[in-house]
C-alpha cells in the first residue's frame, strides 16, 4: 500500500451524459440554455473531484457523480482518484498550498480516516477557507478525523466519528424553502444507508435534512450547508451505496448543492442562466 496510483483525467462536458439513465432530458434543474444573464455564453464551472480511500466503490461513484452532475450542470471535471483502498493515503495534490485555486468548486468523495498529518489537513481546509466552494460527501466527513486539528471539521461543518448499522433511512426535509431542497419532497427513503452519528454542528452550519438513527435513538443532521471563512460548503453524509448515489433525488440534491457552493444556484432552485444543461 506504500505506492499510490495517481489518475488525473479531464472529463469533457456532456461526454459522459449517456449511460446511467440520468440523461439531460430528465434533469430537474437544467432548464436554462447556454446563454448567461448578459446574453453571452457562460464558461463551464471548473470542478475538481477528489476521491479514493477505504470502504467504498469510488470507481463507480466517480462515474455516477461526474455523469449525473454533468447531466444537470454545465461543468468541466478534473478527477483526482488516488490511494486505492488505503485510508492512510495522503492525496498528492494536497501537498501544494495552492491546490484548490484553479477551481470554482471541489467535490470531496474521499475516505482517508487514518491521515493524521495536521499540516496537510490544514492545507486542505485553507483552500476552502480562502473561498473555493466545497461539496462534501459521506466519508469525506469522516476523513482526517484522527488529526489533532479541527480545521477540516470546521470546513465540513459537522463533527462525526462513527456511523450506525447499515439500513435504509427516511430523510426529512428540514428546509423545504431552501433552493437546494427544492424538489426533494417532504421526505425521502434512501434505498440503502449508513447513517453518520453527528456529534457537533459548527456555527456556520445550517441543517437542511435529518434522519432518525435507530441505534442512537435520535435524529442526525445528514444534509446541510456551511460557511467557513470565505468558503461555501454543501455537505451530506448520505451516499455510502452506489444505489443511493445514482437516484434522481440524490443527484438533483448534490447538483444543486454544487451550484449553491459556487454561487450559481437561483433562489428558485434552478441553475442561474447559462449554468444548467439544456433540456432535450
Ligand atoms: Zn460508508
Amino acid at each position: 500500500m506504500g505506492r499510490f496510483v495517481a489518475a488525473i483525467q479531464l472529463v469533457a462536458v456532456g461526454a459522459l451524459v449517456a449511460g446511467l439513465g440520468i440523461g439531460a432530458g430528465e434533469s430537474a434543474i437544467g432548464k436554462e440554455g447556454a446563454k448567461g444573464a448578459s446574453g453571452k455564453e457562460v464558461k463551464a464551472i471548473k470542478a475538481l473531484l477528489v476521491t479514493g480511500g477505504c470502504c467504498h466503490d469510488y470507481k463507480t461513484q466517480t462515474k455516477i457523480l461526474t455523469e449525473g452532475i454533468s447531466a444537470r450542470v454545465k461543468v468541466n471535471w478534473t478527477v483526482v482518484h488516488e490511494g486505492g483502498t488505503n485510508r492512510n493515503h495522503k492525496v498528492s495534490i494536497y501537498q501544494d498550498a495552492k491546490w484548490a485555486e484553479k477551481y470554482d468548486v471541489v467535490v470531496h468523495n474521499e475516505c482517508f480516516g487514518g491521515v493524521k498529518d495536521v499540516k496537510l489537513v490544514e492545507r486542505i481546509a485553507a483552500g476552502h477557507k480562502a473561498g473555493v466552494g466545497g461539496v462534501v460527501l459521506h466519508c469525506s466527513a469522516h476523513s482526517y478525523r484522527g488529526a489533532k486539528t479541527d480545521e477540516w471539521r470546521k470546513t465540513v461543518g459537522v463533527s462525526s466519528y462513527r456511523h450506525e448499522r447499515h439500513r435504509a433511512v427516511e430523510v426529512k426535509n428540514l428546509k423545504a424553502d431552501h433552493p437546494i431542497m427544492k424538489g426533494f419532497g417532504t421526505s425521502w427513503k434512501t434505498p440503502a444507508g449508513e447513517l453518520y452519528v453527528i456529534q457537533k454542528l459548527w456555527p456556520g452550519a445550517v441543517p437542511l435534512g435529518s434522519a432518525y438513527g435507530k441505534d442512537t435513538k435520535k435524529d442526525h443532521v445528514c444534509i446541510w450547508t456551511n460557511r467557513y471563512g470565505k468558503g461555501k460548503v454543501f455537505g451530506t453524509t448520505i451516499g455510502h451505496h452506489n444505489e443511493t448515489m445514482k437516484t434522481k433525488v440524490y443527484l438533483d440534491m448534490v447538483a444543486r448543492g454544487l451550484l449553491w457552493a459556487c454561487g450559481k444556484l437561483g433562489k428558485d432552485g434552478e441553475a442561474k442562466a447559462g449554468y444548467g444543461v439544456r433540456r432535450k
